[in-house]
């Protein structure tokens, strides 16, 4: 029975529901089993039983538990979460059915167990349990495992999906969890006749069913950028790269999400992702977080009073990269964490910078990785920003070159050209008479190679300034332009990219505007949301909860915020973009992967 039922049905109807059910699930065997012990009165099966008997001398006190049982479950069921609802009802059931209908206790619960919960043997003891400290205290243990189930809630219903879409997209830009809850108890649900209500915690859980995410105020809407074509174009090839990774990567599945190691050749080596990605957590973080589909990461904005950068590496094997206490002994001269706090802004610790994420990768990351999985090679997948593509001092950058010799440029390392893999400098010999060992231009580099020709600018109207044209088939309209694309230029990766590969393992960048596939922001998310929620938001505060919130995360949460990454990807490789794809995504929530037929039916369905 779906919990909406449970809701609106009044203490009577359960009642006789409790005494039906007891007959309808229960095997003949089991039932004649119970009666070569019964048969007897009540109280002598229940001393029978050997485990945590409730007494049953009191038929007096019985029958008060039961009543007050009836009046919490009629009058109190809007106050209680669906779960602590189930526990007062299986308790209610499994009395009803052992004092009223003559059953076996163990029968009764299992009767309880079944019905409410359905669920087997080990649930059935837990309501005994609390049957038992009901009858003896009038209240219900907390402590208790085995009856959890799936609690369908309102918000799996199609009606309140999809009006609640509606509201959100007429207040775009303006929903916060406050005004969403709002809408729900007093528009949503007396619509629909619920008579129930939600907390802002449960409307904050709702939004991000919906698909929506705290964001800030300024920037962030989904599809800015998002569906770009060279965006686009980028996203094919990382998700063909991700697709191939894959193939070599354990994969985490399942309620326990529980590793299932890849099947690789012997001259094969397991690959393990490594997610990187910086966030800033800010003391005095009073602005209004506004909701909004997923999508380009809240603007991070620097020096916006005090805050601490984080930056972090995620691994689904283990959580955060970092060495366990075993290993650290054994290898003292290893870090053993490799994340990273800064206090950015004047007289602090100073900026972030791309050699900062190098030292960190270098120095941390690697080391650690390896002692971690050793034998495995890393794929470290890092955001798309111009400061984690970085070039080294003496890279091949057309971006940073004069047209002319000399004067301030950088001195490049030297390359080859052409089909005969010519050896060119960079810079002019020693002995050159005007510019000896000075960087020789753009010019002079394309006159060597043949590529100059009079009237060639150096940037053109197209490449720069306000009414720039991205279109990759412009490749020849100005100097620069003919530079970057230049194979050896083209080719030349970035330090951090570099650095990665000489140690042999592997580096990918995300795709622009997609943080929905950098699980991280997730995680990102979560520590935040722990952080408002523990942090009076002064300095001191600010320095205790961030570590406190990253380290609360627990493992499995980590693998599943990646699986939705997973589940992200494989939808866009198969087509499907944009809004639609954040329905899919929710629609197959437990899942690493959609399968074809249901996403064709989802697009057939909202077409
Ligand atoms: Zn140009």
């Amino acid at each position: 029975m779906p919990i909406t039922e449970y809701y609106t049905k009044p203490a009577s109807q359960i009642e006789s529901e409790a005494a039906t059910g007891a007959s309808n699930d229960i095997s003949e065997l089991e039932e004649v089993e119970s009666v070569d012990t019964l048969e007897s009165e009540e109280s002598e099966s229940a001393q029978e039983e050997q485990e945590d008997e409730m007494d049953d001398n009191d038929g007096d006190n019985f029958a008060k538990k039961i009543e007050a049982l009836k009046v919490i479950l009629k009058q109190n069921k809007k106050k209680m979460s669906a779960y602590e609802y189930l526990r007062y009802r299986s308790v209610y059931v499994l009395l009803i059915n052992w004092k009223k209908r003559n059953m076996i206790c163990k029968k009764a619960a299992s009767v309880a167990a079944r019905e409410v919960f359905n669920k087997g043997p080990y649930c059935a003891k837990g309501i005994r349990k609390w049957a038992k400290g009901w009858v003896e205290n009038g209240v219900l243990p907390v402590s208790m495992q085995g009856c959890h189930q799936k609690t369908k809630s309102f918000i799996d219903d199609e009606d309140v999906i999809e009006e609640s879409l509606e509201f959100i997209r007429k207040n775009e830009g303006k929903i916060t969890p406050k005004l969403y809850r709002i809408f729900v108890n007093n528009t949503l649900f007396s619509q629909m006749r619920i008579t129930a209500s939600i907390s802002e915690k449960t409307a904050r859980v709702w939004l991000k069913k919906l698909g929506l995410v705290p964001q800030s105020r300024k920037k962030g809407i989904y599809f800015d950028g998002h569906e770009r074509s060279d965006v686009l174009e980028y996203r094919t090839i990382f998700l063909k790269k991700m697709e191939e990774f894959e193939q070599l990567m354990p994969i985490f599945e399942g309620d326990n999400m529980d590793q299932k190691d890849p099947v690789l050749f012997e001259e094969q080596k397991p690959h393990i992702f490594v997610t990187h990605d910086e966030c800033l957590f800010y003391a005095n973080d009073d602005r209004p977080i506004i909701w909004a589909p997923l999508g380009e990461p809240p603007l991070r904005k620097k020096g916006q009073g005090k805050s601490i950068m984080v930056s972090e590496f995620l691994l689904e094997t283990i959580g955060c990269l970092r060495l366990t206490d075993e290993q650290a002994q054994a290898h003292p001269e290893i870090p053993q964490e490799a994340q990273k706090f800064l206090r950015p802004g004047k007289n602090e610790e100073g900026w972030w910078t791309a050699k900062h994420l190098l030292e960190q990768v270098k120095d941390f990351a690697i080391p650690i990785f390896e002692i971690v999985h050793p034998n495995a090679i890393a794929v470290f997948a890092f955001d798309n920003s111009t400061n984690h593509g970085a070039m080294a001092d003496n890279a091949l950058c057309a971006q940073h070159m004069n047209l002319n010799p000399g004067g301030r440029q950088p001195v490049m390392k030297d390359t080859v050209f052409g089909p005969e893999n010519t050896l060119q400098s960079m810079v002019f010999p020693l002995n050159h008479p005007k510019y000896p060992n000075q960087p020789k231009g753009i010019k002079q580099v394309l006159i060597e190679r043949g590529l100059w020709y009079d009237g060639l600018h150096l940037d053109c109207q197209l490449c720069k300034g306000k009414n720039k044209v991205i279109d990759p088939t412009r490749i020849d309209c100005c100097a620069r332009k003919i530079m970057s694309l230049q194979p050896d230029f083209l080719a030349q990766k970035s330090e951090l990219e570099t650095t990665i590969e000489e140690a042999g393992h592997k580096c990918i960048f995300y795709p622009k505007f997609h943080c929905e596939l950098n699980f991280i922001e997730m995680y990102w998310g979560a520590a935040k949301r722990y952080t408002r929620e523990h942090c009076d938001y002064t300095w001191n505060g600010l320095q205790k909860t961030v570590p406190e919130a990253l380290n609360f995360i627990s493992l499995v949460e980590i693998r599943r915020f990646a699986r939705k990454s997973w589940r992200y990807m494989d939808i866009y490789r198969k087509g499907v973009t944009g809004k639609l794809a954040i329905f899919a995504e929710k629609k197959y929530k437990s899942h690493r992967r959609v399968p074809d037929d249901v996403l064709n039916q989802i697009i057939l369905e909202n077409k």
